[in-house]
């Protein structure tokens, strides 16, 4: 049950989202450069913010260094505790912050409730990760030695996130590694600072956590984007965002003085797959939500239907029908299911797509022109596995329909992407769906719903080139913790010479 019922009514707002917490301090940047954060529906200026430049970067990652170790000494319970009274505030600030995301990254209402319940389960599931942290006693072959394996935080880790799902890529990275003992300094992408980052500050420093601890850089990618993987103070980096940058991330985690670890969590392009046996109405009903939940510009949005032979008539009638009727406009209206897209060279990059089908020979089933920065779905027939607009990642709300034989072409289609994120196959089948599923070279598939899927407790991540590393639960405290082996030889031990 949520605590919201322990708050009378919201706490007044937090005020002043233009100041950086950095090294325990709220303070402006001080790059000399603005950073003017815009609603991408209105084009509104919402807040002017002074970046954070190097020497901003160094101090917060010194702060975090100088911070983390009496935050880890404290006990289970107590890391835990703070990361139950951050979920107290999720629910007391619930409006405040769907409000934040509806305004600053487009998103509908529908996506900013799911968003915010995302972020909320993450941080309840980090409370309970501080006592599952657990260390283990070996065998060994030496006489009179013990063998201890001792689990550690990292040190200091530092998250990099994307501006489509800001409060919860940030927060999935944020709250594990900080209730495993760790500090963590942030950079959230330039067009989501504040549901990226300063939120998640806000609250954890009204949750109790000491200062310090938890430090956020707003600055552009060429003045700190470097230096943030660089520096020697972070022994780990989460980074979820493109292949192409994450490819660089990782380049720079490893070429310099510093060897570090890094997680990437990179694009995707899900493949939807209806086999013939499948129930049309149901396979539709996912699709839609599957490809069309905030302008699909997700990870894992469908990127790709692949239907079998059979029922390519029934199921691209069924699915352009539905898509026609879905609400387009205005995010902050409860009934708008296709909201803005983040931003000007997202939207061209989009224009730019639906141009390249056309020319490659796509049909047109739906389509139209944009409002501002809203698109109208479209929808494409007679695709290809070699069109652009199947095998690059889409991040929009544009789909094309593949025709397969039979399963064994849809699996061959399926698997034929550089990507290897989500996936989904409706079949009636149940075994049939595993068996489907086991063949599919991706890092979650889910038989009869759609790609979209993420849980608190289970592990979210991708082969191939969407990227390195798993989220969430018991995979969490793999990747925020380090092993230490030490043994202690209690009898005198017989050496060689
Ligand atoms: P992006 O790679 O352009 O940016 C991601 C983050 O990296 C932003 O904070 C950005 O400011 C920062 N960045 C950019 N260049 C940098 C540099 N040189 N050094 C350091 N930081 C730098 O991605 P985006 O456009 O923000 O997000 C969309 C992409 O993210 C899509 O490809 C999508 O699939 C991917 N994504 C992946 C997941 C996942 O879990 N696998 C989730 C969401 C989004």
């Amino acid at each position: 049950m949520h605590s919201e019922r322990t708050f009378m009514s919201s706490p007044p707002a937090y005020q002043n989202l233009e100041l950086l917490p950095i090294a325990g301090q709220w303070r402006e940047g001080t790059s000399g450069r603005t950073l003017d954060v815009a609603d991408p529906f209105t084009g509104a200026t919402l807040l002017s913010l002074p970046l954070a430049g190097r020497e901003d970067l160094d101090e917060a990652y010194r702060g975090a260094y100088d911070a983390q170790p009496e935050w880890a000494a404290m006990g289970p319970t107590a890391r835990g505790d703070v990361m139950h009274r951050a979920v107290a505030l999720f629910d007391a600030r619930k409006d405040e912050i769907t409000g934040w995301l509806v305004r600053e990254s487009g998103s509908t209402r529908i996506k900013a409730e799911i968003e915010w319940g995302a972020a909320r389960a993450i941080t309840q599931e980090a409370a309970s990760l501080p006592g599952r942290m657990h260390g283990r006693i070996l065998p060994s072959d030496v006489p009179g030695k013990e063998s201890r394996v001792y689990r550690q935080p990292l040190g200091v880790v530092g998250v990099i996130s994307p501006w489509n799902f800001p409060l919860h890529l940030s927060a999935r990275s944020v709250a594990p590694a900080l209730a495993l003992g760790n500090a963590v300094v942030v950079k959230p992408a330039s067009d989501t600072p504040v549901s990226g980052g300063l939120l998640l500050a806000r609250l954890f420093e009204e949750a109790g956590l000491p200062a310090g601890v938890l430090s956020v850089v707003v600055g552009a990618g060429s003045d700190i984007g470097d230096a943030f993987v660089e520096h020697p103070i972070p022994s780990f980096v989460s980074f979820t965002g493109s292949t192409a940058v994450g490819r660089n991330i990782g380049r720079l985690a490893n070429s310099g003085e510093h060897l570090k670890h890094v997680a990437l969590e990179l694009g995707g392009n899900s493949p939807f797959v209806v086999l013939a046996d499948a129930d049309v109405e149901a396979a539709v009903d996912a699709a839609v939500v599957g490809k069309f939940l905030h302008q699909g510009q997700i990870c894992m949005a469908i990127n790709r239907i692949i239907v079998e032979a059979p029922l390519l008539e029934a199921f691209t009638q069924r699915f352009v029908e539905r898509v026609k009727a879905l609400p387009c406009g205005d995010p902050g209206k409860p009934e708008t299911v296709i909201g803005p897209v983040i931003n000007d060279r997202q939207l061209a990059g989009l224009k730019d797509k639906i141009a390249r089908a056309r020319k490659e020979g796509a049909r047109v089933l739906l389509g139209g022109e944009p409002q501002g920065n809203v698109m109208p779905p479209h929808v494409f027939g007679d695709v290809t596995a070699e069109m652009g607009i199947a095998r690059e990642e889409i991040f929009g709300p544009l789909v094309g329909i593949q025709s397969a034989r039979d399963a064994e072409h849809a699996l061959e289609l399926a698997n034929r992407s550089e990507y290897g994120l989500s996936s989904a196959v409706f079949t009636r089948d149940i075994t049939r769906g595993v068996q489907f599923a086991q063949r599919l070279r991706a890092g979650m598939t889910h038989v009869n719903d759609m790609p979209v899927n993420d849980e608190a407790n289970a592990p979210f991540g991708g082969e191939k080139n969407s990227g390195i590393g798993r989220f969430n639960g018991d995979w969490a405290i793999e990747e925020f913790t380090t092993d230490h082996w030490i043994t202690v030889q209690s009898a005198p031990r017989a050496y060689p010479f």
